[in-house]
């Protein structure tokens, strides 16, 4: 029998129409209200009364008051927080899981691989306490001693998107708060309950003092730019689009007092298949890389790239699977393809799809769309010029493209702004990694897809897909610092002559 868990009512937490402010839970103060909708039924979840810019300032206000007593409390503190929040998943986790599929529209096995990895993360952070490791080093001047002190940058601001809302914003939260700064949290408008007030009622559970996190939920166009722009954090920890991102980077170094910025970007990942690929295991992955989350991630394939040689063939197993797929309720625990997140987002994609209908292209699979439900759709012989394969599709789209040898499928998957994953196949694993190093993209899988992130591995792009990397040491350095404070043992002798000049002097 096919059991299928049924969603408890929502939401034995309260309070998700609040923001949360300096420890306490408010009212937001803007006119506006955001209408927090379920996209595979219409249901309205929540309204939201938006957060004002008074309350981003009492937002990042109480950060910075709050921080300087969480980076001095000793890490065992702050580990001990990060691992009673990971319990609290634990205890919580039908409800969070089911948050997931109503709010951002997740399929189960979406939401419950996006639970386990958020849950690790938090594991994981509560192992980096013991990383603000400083530094004596050698110097050339008589009597000077060098030291390196890291400490964490101060106050983070996070601003995530609705894909991967819990797991995108919990990867710069986690890290950030383990190293001792506080964090605001910026979620996108589609999923402020995934995107940040939830984490807000984890880590208010799990005993995080007051004011070290905040979570404001409010629209781009009335706190997004005050909130880089704010003179309190001292880097701001993006992941979305390649445009909002650019203008991010851009209000950064224009905000009165500068900050460093990361920004994960978008993607269009190549799916590549060489002529000794076992295309059973590449058909596998495909449908798996392809259409978890209907095609709405970042690392997603965007284009397969597939050689002459195994192309007909790949290209009919991947139809065969792909007919198959189970589309509809997210909440089916078989389901694989759920809901696009709003009309916005399905309009675009129905564009993309009639272009590619009129230029002639063959489709090979496709169908109308149930409500906010695409079912997949797949072209062949695409080229790599078209839109279909240029742009970021994030859907359950794509197209097919034929290449000749592996130099051919190598400059078609450089061809492209983007460089964040990368996948290759092949019989033979040595030219795999041959073929992956010369592959542009910060991240690149042999024989498997290219949706991976994995708490210890660095994960980030080249290109117009972002700079900076998450995760691991790459997490430490993106949330700390470094301080460099020289101590003069004895007096030093300082030159009255040019000629009294020997050796390095390190003026600036
Ligand atoms: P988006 O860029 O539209 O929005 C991302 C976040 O930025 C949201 O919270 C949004 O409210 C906020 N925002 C918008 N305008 C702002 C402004 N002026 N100032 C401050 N914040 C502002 O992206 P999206 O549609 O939510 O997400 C999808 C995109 O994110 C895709 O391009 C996808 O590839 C990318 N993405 C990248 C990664 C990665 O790790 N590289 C991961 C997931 C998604």
């Amino acid at each position: 029998m096919n059991f299928q868990p049924s969603l408890p009512k929502l939401s034995p937490y309260q309070g998700f129409d609040l923001q949360f402010i300096g420890g306490d839970w408010k009212r937001g103060r803007s006119e506006r209200v955001n209408t927090d909708r379920d996209p595979y039924t219409g249901e309205t979840l929540v309204e939201i009364a938006q957060a004002s810019r008074e309350d981003l300032d009492a937002a990042f206000t109480s950060a910075k008051k709050a921080q300087g007593e969480w980076e001095a409390a000793p890490p065992s503190a702050r580990a001990e927080v990060m691992r009673k929040a990971a319990q609290v998943m634990e205890a919580r986790r039908e409800e969070i899981i089911s948050w997931l599929i109503r709010e951002s529209g997740s399929t189960r096995i979406k939401a419950s691989l996006e639970w386990d990895a958020v849950h690790a993360a938090l594991l994981y952070a509560a192992g980096t306490v013991y990383s603000l490791e400083g530094r004596i080093l050698p110097t050339d001047v008589p009597g000077k001693e060098g030291r390196v002190y890291k400490r964490p940058v101060g106050v983070v601001g996070v601003i995530s998107p609705w894909n991967w809302p819990l797991q995108l914003t919990a990867r710069s939260l986690a890290p950030a708060l383990a190293l001792g700064n506080a964090v605001v949290v910026k979620p996108a408008s589609d999923t402020p309950v995934t995107g940040g007030l939830l984490m807000g009622k984890i880590f208010e559970e799990a005993g995080l003092p007051p004011g070290v996190l905040s979570v404001v939920v409010g629209s781009g166009s009335e706190i997004g730019d005050p909130f880089v722009q704010h003179a309190v954090p001292r880097v701001i920890s993006f992941t979305g689009s390649t445009p909002v991102g650019r203008g991010i980077g851009r209000l950064a170094m224009e905000a009165k007092i500068i900050k460093r910025v990361d920004l994960e970007l978008g993607g269009n990942s190549p799916f590549v298949v060489l002529d000794d690929a076992d295309l059973e295991r590449a058909v596998d992955a495909a449908v798996f890389g392809k259409f978890l989350h209907q095609g709405q991630i970042c690392m997603i394939v965007n284009r397969f790239i597939v050689d002459e040689a195994v192309c007909d063939e790949f290209t009919e197993r991947l139809v065969e699977r792909v007919r198959n797929l189970k589309v509809g309720d997210p909440n089916a625990s078989d389901t694989i393809i759920g809901p696009i997140i709003n009309q916005s987002q399905l309009d675009g994609l129905m564009k993309r799809i009639k272009e590619t209908r009129a230029a002639g292209v063959p489709q090979l699979l496709g169908g109308d769309p149930q409500g906010l439900v695409l079912p997949p759709h797949l072209f062949g012989d695409v080229r790599n010029d078209m839109p279909i394969a240029a742009e970021e599709l994030f859907g359950p789209v794509a197209g097919i493209i034929r290449v000749r040898g592996d130099e051919e499928a190598l400059r078609v998957a450089n061809d492209t702004e983007y460089g964040l994953s990368s996948t290759v196949f092949t019989g033979d694993l040595d030219r795999g990694v041959r073929f992956a190093q010369r592959m542009e993209a910060g991240m690149s899988h042999v024989n498997d897809q290219p949706v991976n992130d994995l708490p210890n591995n660095p994960f980030g792009g080249e290109k117009n897909s972002g700079i900076g990397r998450f995760n691991g040491r790459w997490g430490v350095e993106a949330f700390t610092t470094d301080h460099w404070i020289s101590v003069q043992h004895t007096p030093r002798q300082y030159p009255e002559d040019a000629s009294q000049i020997q050796g390095p002097w390190g003026g600036g």
